[in-house]
């Protein structure tokens, strides 16, 4: 489906973004994943990624927080494969504080991170795209991109900004062949998550699984973690012929959770 495409999916070393690389390798796309990590682990990854499905996956090591790292990211993987024909914007991270305790720096790297690594790879890879007259921008919001929780005013900032962002630059490419879409997931069980698991069990004083069932996904009517897989599948459909009309929308996959 996807064969003769590259893409580029940042923070693609673990979690959402890995699945989102696995689906598109999976088509036949040629794939730059990215994200930090151990070399050996992520060789070995995208050694294994290009040997399961025959295509070209390279790594690049570039820090979301970089401009100059983004853009030559972009550079490369139209260098190596080609072309930049699918951007998936994943890479985020996660604070968790009340806004007079949120620390500076973390509120700069998270908007750095998770919103501004968005407008720089979109900015760069959008000229290609342009000129072959096709594209597929696929941004991962969240459910926090729709509506907000306590203690997380940087990533929810971020993420209703990465909305807003994904319904622009929609608008400005509408008639050259170039959907941007956002994904807004529930919580999906990843490394990020279990993370917040243990810092919210920190917070509430409570044990882990209550963390799970009282603070998590009591706002998750399904009351199940979303699975990565279903956020894959979602992402591969919008890169298809099929989204071509597809564009500057935000879709849940939440479990029903900003349905309340
Ligand atoms: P994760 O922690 O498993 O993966 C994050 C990836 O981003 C990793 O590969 C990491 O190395 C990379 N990364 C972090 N900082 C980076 C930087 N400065 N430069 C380059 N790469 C960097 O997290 P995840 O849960 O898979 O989250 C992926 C995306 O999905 C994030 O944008 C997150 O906000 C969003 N999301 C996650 C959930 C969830 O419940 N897991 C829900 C909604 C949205």
């Amino acid at each position: 489906m996807l064969k003769g495409r590259s893409a580029v999916v940042t923070g693609s070393t673990s979690g959402i973004g890995l699945g989102i690389a696995r689906a598109l390798a999976r088509q036949g796309a040629n794939v730059t994943i990215n994200g930090f990590g151990e070399p050996e682990a992520i060789e070995t990854l995208r050694a294994g990624l290009e040997r399961s499905h025959g295509v070209g996956v390279a790594y690049s090591a570039a820090d979301m927080m970089r401009p100059a790292d983004i853009a030559a990211m972009i550079a490369d993987a139209e260098r190596t494969f080609g072309s930049v024909d699918i951007l998936v914007n994943n890479a985020g991270i996660q604070h968790v504080a009340p806004v007079e305790e949120f620390p500076p720096d973390r509120w700069d790297a998270i908007i750095a991170v998770n919103l501004t690594s968005a407008f720089h790879t979109t900015r760069a890879a959008l000229t290609g795209m342009k000129r072959r007259g096709w594209g597929r921008i696929v941004n991962i919001a969240s459910a926090h991109g729709l509506v907000a929780s306590p203690f997380k005013s940087a990533y929810i900032a971020a993420k209703h900004g990465i909305v807003g962002f994904t319904k622009t630059v929609a608008l400005e490419v509408a008639r050259q062949g170039i959907t941007c879409n956002a994904i807004c997931p529930g919580y999906v069980l990843t490394p990020l998550v279990e993370r917040q698991i243990e810092d919210q069990a920190r917070t509430h004083g409570l044990p882990r699984e209550e963390v799970i069932e009282k603070v998590m996904l009591e706002r998750q009517p399904s009351r199940q973690f979303v699975k990565v897989e279903e956020i894959a599948a979602l992402a591969l459909f919008l890169c298809g012929d099929s989204a071509a009309s597809m564009t500057g929308t935000a879709l849940s996959v939440d479990g029903g959770w900003v349905a309340q």
